[in-house]
């Protein structure tokens, strides 16, 4: 799919240049005579991008942006204000509105792609954090975290080996109250980004050595790549749209105004950390929704779609599975006695212990309160009664060390077993089967291990004389 712009301008013949030149790139193209109109066609179009005339009868462009940026389902659409206007304060009052960039009228060809080009790039990259953002709080989490404060510094990276242009780009820079970190060469650059974090990296283009490819070398590096990099050049088109084409976000021409250079770091900074909160939304929702907060274990959720995928496997690379289900043994108790707190104490020493003796590639999940599931893979039957014994074991043997005054409580578990080769079963009468021999073993009298087709584990039979060290 091609990507969709949004032309806006008042007078038709300027409407019809741009489409033409775009329809030229095979670009999809849609247009509006007026802001009014324009803001309506962003709703139901979804352009990828926007460009927009300033200067329009009604509402003008500087307006429609404004609209635009304060809408949280348009904020993300980039917008390229088109103009006449070449007034430094002109471009501030329309960074100041949230625009991404400005062209100047007559419309420069090689600019135009290139800037297009740039931002279409961009949006994709944001697009891509906002869905995976998406799928992740629809899985039931709701993680949404705060928007970044504002104030908090934002760190720059500046590489500038011309000194009357730094120490003036270092002013700038901290009279926004940000912090700048100032280095000659590209090397030195790459040096201060593997140990640090910056929100921005501002470029001079006419370093000795070549501005172009460190900026190439930014973006091919993992660590790197979704930094902001604002170039500073001469006016020379040819090469900002090189270096726009090779994933720098904006530049700034020399010689560099005060306020725009503000602006356009202002606006570099905010997207920078809208995207960072994507991204850790992201991050953290994944985690939530996969894993139990209290013990670090997997969840339910987690345990139901990796059980049903093992399940699911075509018979012949089926690997057997064992299914153990555990439940700590009067474990009420322990709560009524010492505490809530003191329980959840013993929830992690207990989930510490089964992972400590099962393979790194097994599964341990907390399906419920003090109730739990093991999923070894690829083991034989007498493996698994061994590893089942090993728990039971390992939680019986040593005490748990709590903060309560008790200092040490002895906790059990009981361990229900089951054992699955070839036949096909549905996640759930695969835990309904295995709770069935759980069940067994509390009937009987707890911590012991009943496996479906051996009945109950003799723990003398299951002794691992050759490796003590993991029930001590
Ligand atoms: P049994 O030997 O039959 O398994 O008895 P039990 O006392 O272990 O089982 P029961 O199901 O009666 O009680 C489980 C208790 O676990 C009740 C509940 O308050 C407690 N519990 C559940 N989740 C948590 C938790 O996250 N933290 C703490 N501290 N307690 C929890
Ligand atoms: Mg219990
Ligand atoms: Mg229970």
């Amino acid at each position: 799919m091609s990507a969709r712009i949004l032309v806006v301008d008042d007078i038709l013949p300027n409407v019809k240049l741009l489409e033409a030149k775009l329809l030229g790139e095979y670009y999809d193209v849609v247009t509006a005579s007026s802001g009014a109109e324009a803001l309506e066609k962003v709703k139901e179009t979804r352009p990828d991008i926007i460009l927009l005339d300033v200067m329009m009868p009604e509402m003008d462009g500087f307006e429609v942006c404004r609209r635009l940026k304060a809408d949280s389902d348009t904020a993300h659409i980039p917008v390229v204000m088109v103009t006449a206007l070449t007034e430094s304060a002109d471009r501030v009052s329309g960074l100041e509105a949230g625009a991404d960039d400005f062209l100047t009228k007559p419309v420069n060809d090689t600019a135009l792609m290139a800037r297009v080009r740039s931002l279409i790039r961009l949006k994709m990259t944001v697009d891509e954090w906002r869905a995976r953002e998406s799928t992740a709080t629809s899985l039931g989490v709701v993680a949404e975290k705060e928007e970044a404060d504002a104030s908090i510094p934002a760190r720059i990276l500046l590489i500038e080996d011309q000194e009357f242009e730094s120490t003036k780009f270092v002013e700038t820079i901290e009279s926004m109250g940000h912090q700048a970190v100032l280095v000659t060469t590209g090397a030195e650059a790459l040096a201060k980004i593997n140990q640090e974090d910056f929100d921005v990296v501002m470029v001079s283009l006419e370093l000795e050595e070549d501005g172009l490819r460190f900026i190439s070398h930014l973006r091919s590096n993992d660590k790197t790549r979704s930094i902001p990099i604002l170039m500073i050049a001469q006016n020379d088109i040819q090469k900002i749209a090189r270096g726009l084409e090779i994933g720098a976000h904006d530049y700034a021409v020399r010689p560099v105004d005060r306020n725009e250079l503000k602006a356009r770091l202002k606006s570099q900074i905010k997207r920078k950390r809208f995207q960072d909160k994507l991204k850790s939304n992201y991050e953290m929702s994944l985690s939530m929704a996969l894993t139990d907060t209290l013990t670090g274990l997997f969840n339910r959720r987690y345990l139901n779609v990796h059980l049903e995928k093992l399940l699911k496997e075509k018979s012949e690379q089926k690997k057997p599975v064992a299914i153990l289900m555990l439940d700590i043994d009067h474990f009420k108790s322990v709560n009524d006695t010492h505490g809530h707190q003191v329980g959840d104490e013993v929830l992690q020493i207990f989930s510490q212990r089964l992972k400590e003796r099962v393979r790194d590639f097994d599964i341990i999940a907390r399906t419920g309160g003090e109730e739990f599931v093991a999923i070894l893979v690829d083991v034989t039957m007498d493996r698994a009664c061994h590893i089942a014994e090993r728990l039971r074991r390992g939680i019986a043997k040593q005490p748990f060390q709590v903060s309560s005054e008790a200092g040490s409580l002895s906790v059990t578990t009981s361990i229900g077993g089951i054992f699955i080769q070839e036949e096909d079963i549905t996640v759930e009468d695969t835990l309904a089967r295995a709770d069935k021999f759980l069940y067994k073993a509390k009937e009987t009298g707890r911590n012991r291990v009943i496996f479906e087709g051996k009945g109950t584990l003799n723990p003398e039979d299951y002794e691992e004389k050759g490796r003590p060290a993991i029930d001590d």
